[in-house]
């Protein structure tokens, strides 16, 4: 898996361990939908609400290195 690879903390039962961002534990890796521990309800609009947050994270880390893309 490669969550697992990349060092990524799972929880007790195996999800994926995210904060209110979608963030993981490994920086610039972020994560979305039912492989989440983000909620319990497992749905497509849950999932859906949190790859949007996911891809905005993603491009707020991206365009923090090196001062961002221009
Ligand atoms: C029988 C059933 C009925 C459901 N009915 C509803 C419903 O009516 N309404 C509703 O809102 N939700 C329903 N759900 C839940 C809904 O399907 C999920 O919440 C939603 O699909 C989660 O989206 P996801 O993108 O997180 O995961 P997924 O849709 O599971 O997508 C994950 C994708 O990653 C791929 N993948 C897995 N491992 C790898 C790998 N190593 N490399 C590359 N790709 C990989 C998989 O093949 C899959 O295409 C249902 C679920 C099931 C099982």
């Amino acid at each position: 898996m490669l969550a697992k690879d990349l060092g990524v903390s799972l929880d007790e039962r195996g999800y994926i361990q995210v904060d209110r961002q979608q963030a993981t534990n490994i920086p610039g890796a972020f994560a979305a939908g039912d492989i989440t521990n983000a909620t319990e309800l497992k749905q497509f609009i849950t999932s859906a609400s949190e790859g949007s947050i996911a891809a905005q994270s993603a491009y707020n880390y991206l365009h923090s290195l090196h001062g961002g893309y221009r």
